[in-house]
This record gives structure tokens, sequence and C-alpha cells, in this order.
């Protein structure tokens, strides 16, 4: 496995690499969640191709008051995780390799972007959509592998490689969850042991709307305000929001109408959980 920690050495890779490329961005703090990402991306890479994952904590996603010193780096165990998965190449590059310290390009995804944790996090999605245009500019692959965990994030860069003409096809894996249902994150980590049991009410709540959907609910905002009610019932949990909306739009609609996202962010404690569920 090589690892290539600047911008000119990973450009100069990609050029000569046997294709076709399958590049994997992560933040690192690798868990089971990443790791089934790059087992999809090695099976899409085949024998001849390469798989390229890179590591980098983006500053720009981060907002002035959120949790980016406080972000997990974990660079040897990354490493060592990726080494034993087979993985071709690691990018990781640090902040000032990746930005010019008077940049003032960035790329912005206007419509998407707005709701949902858009909303809460102003900035947040330009500064996703310009880190993961500069990985495909610089890894050049033929394919890149989202988490559908960050399902608005999959959809906003969806939106971005269609505007764009990335020469890129994205591609999705299912959330990887914990045994008792809650979703594989960096941040959990950071839960204490009572935040880390209410945590589970998130995925209990999503799972236990579907069921009401699927019963005949069909008024969104009766959806919505339940889902509301059972997350806040867990006392350590403070909502940051919760939706029911159709999953290419991310606009909700009076009725509930098939495909429908049911989607949440809630805070435990300092940290913040997001996880969703697709009906279709
Ligand atoms: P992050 O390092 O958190 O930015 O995530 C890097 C990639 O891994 C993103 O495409 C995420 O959607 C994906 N990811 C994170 N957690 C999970 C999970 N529990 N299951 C599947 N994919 C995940």
């Amino acid at each position: 496995m090589q690892i290539a920690k600047s911008v000119r050495l990973m450009q100069r890779l990609s050029g000569a690499l046997p294709r076709p490329v399958v590049l994997v961005p992560t933040m690192g703090a690798l868990h089971a969640g990443h790791l089934a990402l790059v087992k999809k991306a090695k099976r899409f890479s085949g024998r001849v191709g390469s798989t390229v994952v890179s590591l980098f904590v983006n500053p720009t996603q981060f907002g002035p008051v959120e949790d980016f010193h406080k972000y997990p780096r974990t660079f040897q165990a990354d490493c060592e995780l990726l080494r034993n998965a087979r993985c071709g190449i690691v990018f990781a590059p640090n902040p000032e390799e990746m930005y010019f310290s008077d940049k003032s390009t960035t790329v912005v995804e206007s419509e998407l972007s707005r709701v949902m944790c858009g909303a809460s996090r102003p900035g947040h999605f330009s500064g996703v959509c310009t880190v993961v245009a500069k990985l495909f500019l610089i890894t050049r692959p033929n394919i890149a592998i989202f988490g559908e965990k960050d399902f608005q994030q999959l959809a906003i860069l969806r939106r971005m490689a269609r505007d764009l003409n990335f020469p890129v096809r994205i591609v999705s894996h299912p959330t990887v969850r914990e045994k008792d249902g809650l979703a594989l994150s960096s941040r959990n980590r950071f839960l204490t042991n009572k935040e880390r049991r209410a945590a589970t009410v998130i995925f209990s709540t999503l799972l236990e709307a579907e069921q009401k959907i699927r019963n005949g609910w069909h008024l969104t905002s009766r959806v919505e305000d339940w889902m509301r009610a059972s997350i806040s019932e867990e006392e350590l949990a403070k909502i940051d929001y919760v939706v029911a909306v159709d999953p290419v739009t991310l606009q909700p609609s009076d009725r509930i109408r098939m495909p429908v996202l049911l989607a949440a962010a809630v805070f435990f404690g300092s940290t913040r959980l997001i996880d969703n569920r697709l009906l279709e």
C-alpha cells in the first residue's frame, strides 16, 4: 500500500493507475462502516483496477463552533486497517497541502443544501462539495463510493457530479450499524455510556415511524410530530431536526408519498448524530 501525503505525488500516481480507479473519501478514524465501503471499492476495482482511500479531516466543512479540532485522528490505526483491507493507495494530505492560504474558489450546490443538515450547518455542504471536487480532480476516479448514512451528502454529491459533468460514477453503500441499531460513526466514541444507550432512540424511532407509515399514516406532520415526541422521550436527546421528505428533492409534501426519506439529527451532550431510513 502506498501512502501519498502530497497533492503532487497523488496526482502523479493517479495519472498512471490501472483502471478502474475507485475512490473512497473519508475523514479517517475508520470503523466497520468505512471498511464496508472499501470492500465494495475492491469489488468494483476488481483484479486490475485500483482502490484509493482518502483520509482528510476537511476544515472547510466544519463551522466555527464545531468539533474540527476535537475530531478523532487515528492515522496509524487507519493505515493498518487499510493495509489489511488490501487498499492500494492512501491519500492523506494535511490542510496546508490541500488549501492555498489565499484560496478564493469554492463549489456551492444551492438547492439540496438549503435544508436539513445544510440549514443547521451553514457552509457545511459547500465545504464538502469543494473538497470532494478537489479529490475527484486529484485522484481522477472512475467510481466513488459514499455511505447512505450521510444521505443528504450523497444526494448533493450526485447533483454536483451531474451538474459539473464529473466523469465519476457515484455508488452508495447501506448504513452499517451496531447490533442495537445505532449507525456506526467516528463521533460515537464521544458518547458517555448513558448517552450511548440513549442514542439507540434515533434508529428505533425511524423504524417505528416506518411501521406507522406502512400501517396507513399518511400525513407528514403527524409522522414528524410523532418522531419528535418519540425521540424527546429520551431525556438526553436534543433534537436538531426530524423530517419526512422526498429523497430526491429533500422537500416535504403534506401527504407522505413513496418513496420517502425519514431523517433525523439529534444531539447527545455535545455530540451530534444523524441517521435516516429510506422507505421505497
Ligand atoms: P466520514 O469519515 O464520516 O466523512 O465518512 C466517510 C464515508 O463513510 C462517507 O461516505 C460516509 O457516508 C461513510 N460512512 C460513515 N459511517 C458509515 C456507516 N455507519 N455505514 C456506511 N457508511 C458510512
